[in-house]
């Protein structure tokens, strides 16, 4: 498999190269990196296109990580790393991946960051202290309907596909909208961000043709998908190359070192999205 994805990824970076002007970034000296926050907060860089998934929260509801209130004035301060963040996408509104109030904050001190969030992150916001009509602009709603849904933000930097997953745990949940994502930066680098997505398989059978048509370098799932599928089916049924689980609790389960598998555990940690570029 390897040199046939070593091939295609030099033909497409070459292609890119040729005819995409917003592959400003030499893939080579810059590889894309994705840097661990807490639960399933997760900044991803790619030369310059910067994207944060699920960053602003507030709930630990005692069983998850907070992130460090040291990393968190600097993302609100937009300092480095979090410089130059391009787009923040939000997977649902519960309060351990989202805090309304605090995305208000957010994009009223960075008046050029695009928001991609369900419409239940709207609602929230429009209530919560600190909205501003101004942010309308730069909201990316992704409806709560069955069809995945595309979007290319930052002049085709950012390419996204998106499809709804039901959250874990069944008809409790069933009423939050959760979504996965597929973001492509600089045609390079393939991630994939799922939320709370359940481990039931139907609604990934449904979804077969939107996870086939784009090879994910390296996907960031649940911890419990892992945990029920294991990794060579989590690999497969994303079409991902590689797989780090995320939303670990504080007190990790005593089954997680025996899967073999990776997983973020703790701030700071890092993942190359290169793996064709390793050979
Ligand atoms: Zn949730």
């Amino acid at each position: 498999m390897r040199p046939f994805i070593a091939l295609a990824a030099s033909l497409l970076c070459v292609s890119a190269a040729l005819s995409a002007p917003v592959h400003a970034h030499p893939v080579a000296d810059d590889p894309a990196t994705a840097h661990f926050l807490a639960n399933e907060a997760v900044l991803i860089e790619a030369g310059e296109t910067k994207i944060l998934f699920d960053p602003l929260f507030t709930n630990s509801y005692n069983t998850y990580p907070l992130v460090d209130p040291q990393t968190k004035a600097a993302l609100m301060a937009g300092e480095a790393p979090f410089d130059g963040i391009d787009a923040v996408f939000v997977s649902h509104v519960h309060g351990d991946h989202f805090d309304a109030e605090e995305m208000n904050a957010y994009l009223a001190a960075h008046r050029d960051v695009i928001l991609v969030a369900p419409f239940q992150a709207r609602l929230d916001m429009r209530q919560a202290a600190g909205w501003s009509e101004t942010f309308e602009a730069r909201l990316r709603i992704m409806p709560f309907v069955a069809e995945p849904q595309a979007l290319s933000l930052a002049g085709g930097a950012i390419e996204v596909t998106a499809v709804h997953i039901p959250h874990a745990g069944g008809a409790q949940r069933a009423h939050i909208q959760n979504m996965a994502y597929r973001v492509t930066l600089n045609t390079e680098a393939t991630v994939m961000h799922l939320g709370d997505a359940t481990p039931d398989t139907p609604i990934y059978d449904t979804h077969a043709a939107h996870f086939e048509a784009r090879r994910t370098d390296r996907a960031f799932p649940p911890y419990w998908l892992i945990g029920r599928w294991g990794g060579n089916e989590t690999r497969a049924r994303l079409n991902a190359d590689e797989i780090t689980g995320i939303h670990l609790p504080m007190l990790a389960p005593s089954w997680l070192s025996q899967t073999g598998e990776d997983y973020f555990t703790a701030p700071g940690q890092t993942r190359g999205l290169h793996p064709h570029s390793d050979d």
